[in-house]
């Protein structure tokens, strides 16, 4: 029964080639096969692209690709090789090492400019990197994928990426730009037929409607998910199966949720179970269904099934999402006290569960990036150490540890105070937080005033300083008075209102290796308290040397 499903899923998908053959046409191949290079090729491109549910099946023959690529002397079929290994791995729980293997063939594609492995290997960052709940770096990695992903490659492979992006933009909180990413995976692969690869994007696209509450939309995925099942004759597998069911219970539909899902559970369907914990998440659905549709003794009957499936396969986190749904069901049959107790055993085993998890995922990290994690973060908490935290701009601390240095250099260096006029009353007649927003924006100005090698800081409050090395007086007055035109006439409105944003500067100039930086600064000080006195909104330099 299963080899007929799976044949005829393969052979109306058309352009994949069942996993038999796949086996069966490496073990053929040897060094001395007669055009083995593009049978080789051919060979790693059906296991690049079979079907999820067969992923297991390429294990070996990637093996013996990897070796016969070896010895024709063709390291990129080994890479190519390697990354199928990987994904299998990956899809077997051994995070650690698929991300060793994507990392080697990253940096090996990065060296010989290799497009497709590039493409390919960033992907599989992308998926390293989710995995371990760093969505920060996996969304670097998807987008690398996608942009060396080009038109000449396989509408699966091509598809397949947009998908993943599509996947990691959404998890960072941009559903927009992920929906339209997801649409053009889904027209790449509806275009060519693939209509696994459709149902799958088909699938997040439900879920994610399903899990947004966006009903309307979520019925309308339904109907063509089914559609293309329908068309292609390709069974939809149990993921989809279970966000139908989820959908339909949107729909108040508890008998259909149950009805989509009887055929994994009367185990008819087995081999649309594409994942070691389908099972217990399809039996999970079932059970919440029949408990709304009020059969409680079905409820628990599934209940049971659902743990022990989750103790034969050691789904430790569906076990802790069975005692949830058992303590609902307490609760749905008014038996209060139970239903306490059971919710708060499924707490605390989440939030061991969750600890475990984070600890698990520090500790691949660790392993596949140690040192170069270890060095991104020294440097990411130095340049923290470094900087004000509402502007973004070096602290007074930086100044202290750069501006000796500067001064000892025998050059020209002009230092500028700059202080914002009235700027309590932005804070007393707005509020803290416009004061804050005011501050954000002068520093951008002054970051754009600072291009080349100055350095602009934030030494407290309201006051900034900006460092202008090799600059002589005159100059440094030039600037400074620009940039107070500059803060002027910002447009503030939007954010102030009637009142003005101006600033008052104290500038001063060295000619080199005469100064310290308290020297230096007092001086400055002095010019922006006389700028002050002399009615604000200006610049004061130096009293001219007679
Ligand atoms: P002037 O310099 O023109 O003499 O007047 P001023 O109103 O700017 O005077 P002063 O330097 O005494 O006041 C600075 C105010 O800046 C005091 C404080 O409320 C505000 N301030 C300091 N740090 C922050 C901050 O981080 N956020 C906000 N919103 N306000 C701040
Ligand atoms: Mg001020
Ligand atoms: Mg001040």
């Amino acid at each position: 029964m299963d080899t007929a499903v799976k044949a005829g899923a393969a052979a109306a998908a058309g352009t994949t080639t069942p996993a038999a053959d796949i086996a069966d046409l490496v073990a053929r191949l040897s060094p001395r096969t007669p055009q083995l290079e593009a049978r080789l090729t051919a060979a790693l491109e059906a296991m690049e692209t079979i079907p999820a549910e067969r992923y297991r099946t390429v294990h070996a023959p990637a093996e013996r690709a990897e070796r016969l690529a070896v010895e024709i002397g063709r390291p990129d079929l080994q890479m190519r090789a390697r990354l199928v290994r990987a994904d299998v791995l990956r899809r077997d729980g051994d995070t650690v090492e698929a991300g060793r293997i994507a990392k080697q063939v990253n940096a090996w594609a990065a060296e010989n400019d290799h497009q497709y492995l590039l493409a390919r290997s960033h992907r599989n960052l992308a998926q390293f990197f989710r995995h371990v709940g760093d969505l920060a770096d996996a969304l670097a990695h998807a987008v690398q994928s996608v942009a060396h992903t080009e038109v000449s490659m396989p509408a699966r492979i091509r598809a397949e990426h947009l998908a993943t992006l599509a996947v990691v933009l959404d998890e960072n909180g941009s559903p927009d730009e992920a929906l339209r990413r997801a649409r053009e995976a889904l027209d790449i692969a509806t275009a060519a037929d693939e209509h696994e690869m459709s149902m799958r994007v088909l699938n997040n696209l439900a879920y994610t409607a399903y899990e947004s509450g966006d009903r309307e939309q979520a019925r309308e995925l339904v109907d063509q998910l089914r559609a293309i099942e329908a068309r292609s004759g390709v069974p939809l597998d149990a993921n989809a199966l279970d966000t139908i069911a989820r959908i339909e219970m949107m729909h108040g539909q508890y008998a259909e949720a149950e009805a989509t899902l009887r055929p994994i559970l009367d185990g008819s369907a087995v081999d649309l179970l594409t994942e070691g914990n389908a099972l217990a998440g399809c039996l999970l659905t079932v059970a919440e269904a029949q408990r709304r549709r009020g059969a409680i003794d079905a409820a628990w009957a599934t209940l049971d099934r659902a743990v022990e499936e989750c103790e034969e396969r050691k789904l430790a986190s569906y076990r802790a999402l069975i005692r949830e749904e058992r303590a609902e069901l307490y609760a749905a049959t008014g038996r209060f006290q139970e239903a306490y107790e059971e919710y708060v055993r499924f707490h605390v085993e989440s939030q061991a569960l969750q600890s475990a998890r984070s600890e698990a995922r520090a500790r691949a990290l660790q392993a596949v990036f140690e040192t170069e994690e270890a060095r991104r973060e020294s440097i990411r908490f130095r340049e923290l150490a470094e900087r004000d935290a509402l502007t973004g701009l070096y602290n007074r601390r930086y100044v202290d540890e750069h501006l000796a240095a500067l001064l000892e250099r025998d050059a020209p260096l002009a230092a500028a105070l700059i202080d914002l006029d009235y700027f309590k009353r932005v804070n007393d007649t707005l509020s803290h937080a416009t004061g804050d927003l005011v501050l954000q924006q002068v520093a951008d100005l002054l970051t754009e005033a600072a291009a080349d090698d100055a350095v602009a800081a934030r030494l407290g409050g309201e006051e900034f300083l900006l460092i202008l090395p090799d600059t002589d007086a005159d100059e440094a007055v030039r600037r400074c008075e620009r940039l107070r035109r500059v803060i002027q006439g910002h447009p503030w409105r939007p954010i102030t209102g009637d009142l003005p944003v101006t600033a008052s500067i104290g500038v001063t100039a060295v000619a080199g290796g005469r100064c310290t930086p308290s020297a230096l600064l007092a001086q400055a000080d002095r010019n922006l308290y006389a700028a002050k006195r002399a009615g604000r909104n200006r610049v004061v330099a130096d009293p001219a040397r007679g």
